[in-house]
């Protein structure tokens, strides 16, 4: 019998990890994307987290009261830029609304079902693809100023608790002893033992790539214009370069797959929070697990090559220019933690897209009104974290072996 063909559209972290489990189960698997394997999106520059207890959604009890800063502080977090509200204004009334109870506890769960196994699903795939040293699996450790700070995020906690999620609460001496660099200004700890990280995010898409091709997949460059569909089927796909045919189609296209779907009828409401990092090749100071200080939302990872300080999050689209300004705040993140951090041998800024739908559950599973396609976006601020377990998810259900997972929670029809 004839392989069963799929066309993976987009060949960051979730495309290739799928276009894996697919090629590994015995399918005919092509990836298209015009750029390089893991460097066209996010996936290139993130922070490397692996949080596999991160359940609690982004809109949470309380967001309202954060949006005047939001749209007022450029400094803040999380901002949107005036010359943005208009553009930003459907998406945030989505993003307001899934912050009620009801809604983040569905989105908890869904989250939960999706990433509990993620750190050994990560062990286990760069293991595979012969790429190991790049997970380390030693937890991460969040600080806090005091424990009114602490308080503020006290139902984020409570959420991953109530999913099993360790969560051990440390004081200063528990602090010191995991990273004894970090300020004394930061007096408590949450360190969350069963995380992991990636020590080259841009690596760990190139490992798999190179995987996935020595094992018999193809990668095409060319940017997907159309999918093409007949009689409620889709047969392929129209791009720049050429067509593509295929049995089945996954659309992992990250921010840019709400654009790809809606000449089909679909109006996905994906957003991109767009987030930036620097790398430090000299900070001389030395960390052992990615460090998050809560109250500036940023995560400084030990990678390869140097220290990465990620995070921040604009509003702006998907063609606006980067800000440099923005990337700027993340120097100011570090010498909070880290005063003695030596800001020489800086590469420049980096700027990248979080997929971002308003209640932070990716869209993952077939299609409902047309046969052969299927969606694997929108995994927002979690996408490296999500991408191995989306794979295991996803694949035997393309290839219509028995599974007993749930699509549910995950159907890009929650939004019609
Ligand atoms: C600053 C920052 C820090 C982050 N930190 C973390 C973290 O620590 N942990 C974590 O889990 N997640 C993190 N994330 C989120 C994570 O990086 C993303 O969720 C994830 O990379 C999304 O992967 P993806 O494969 O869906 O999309 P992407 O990596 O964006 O890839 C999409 C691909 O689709 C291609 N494409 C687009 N349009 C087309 C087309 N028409 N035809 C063909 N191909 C197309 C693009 O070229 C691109 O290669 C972070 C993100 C940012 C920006």
């Amino acid at each position: 019998m004839a392989e069963r063909s799929v066309l993976v559209i987009g060949a960051g972290i979730v495309g290739l990890a799928i276009a894996w489990q697919l090629r590994r189960q015995g399918a005919q698997v092509t990836v298209v994307d015009p750029e390089p394997p893991g460097e066209g999106g996010a996936s290139f520059g993130n922070a490397g987290a692996i949080s596999s207890s991160s359940v609690a959604p982004l809109a949470m009890p309380g967001l309202l009261k954060q949006v005047p800063r939001m749209l007022l502080d450029p400094a803040a977090p999380l901002h949107v830029p005036a010359s943005y509200w208009l553009r930003a204004a459907p998406w945030l009334l989505r993003f307001v609304a899934a912050a009620r109870p009801s809604v983040v506890a569905r989105a908890a769960a869904a989250l939960d079902a999706l990433q509990r196994l993620a750190t050994e699903q990560h062990l286990e795939l760069a293991r595979e693809v012969g790429a190991p040293e790049l997970i380390h699996a030693n937890g991460h450790l969040y600080l806090y100023r005091d424990a009114e700070k602490l308080a503020k995020d006290q139902a984020g906690w409570d959420l991953r608790r109530a999913h099993g999620a360790r969560v051990d609460i440390l004081d200063r001496a528990g602090i010191e002893a995991l990273e004894p660099e970090v300020a004394p200004a930061y007096r408590i700890g949450v360190f969350l033992p069963d995380h992991a990280w990636c020590a080259s995010p841009h690596r760990y898409a190139q490992a798999v790539a190179a995987a996935f091709v020595a094992a018999g997949g193809e990668i095409r460059r060319d940017r997907i214009r159309t999918l093409t569909v007949e009689d409620g089927r889709v047969t392929g796909a129209l791009g720049e370069a050429r067509s593509h045919r295929a049995d089945d189609i996954v659309v992992a296209a990250g921010a840019w797959s709400a654009r790809l779907l809606a000449p089909l009828g679909y109006r996905i409401p994906l957003e991109t929070q767009r987030g930036y990092h620097v790398n430090l090749q000299d900070a001389g100071i030395s960390i052992s697990r990615p460090v998050v200080p809560a109250d500036r939302k940023v995560f400084i990872t030990p990678m390869e090559g140097g220290l990465r300080v990620a995070g921040t999050v604009e509003f702006g689209g998907l063609d606006r220019a980067p800000n440099e300004a923005r990337a700027r705040l993340l120097y100011d993140d570090l010498a909070a933690v880290f005063p003695q951090a030596r800001f020489a041998g800086t590469e420049g800024f980096w700027m990248g897209h979080r997929p971002c739908l308003p209640d932070s559950v990716p869209v993952i599973g077939p299609a409902q009104r047309l046969r052969g396609l299927w969606f694997a976006f929108g995994h927002g601020h979690l996408g490296l974290t999500g991408s191995a377990p989306t794979a295991r998810m996803l694949a035997p259900a393309i290839l219509g072996r028995p599974t007993n997972v749930d699509f549910a929670p995950f159907a890009a029809e929650r939004f019609a």
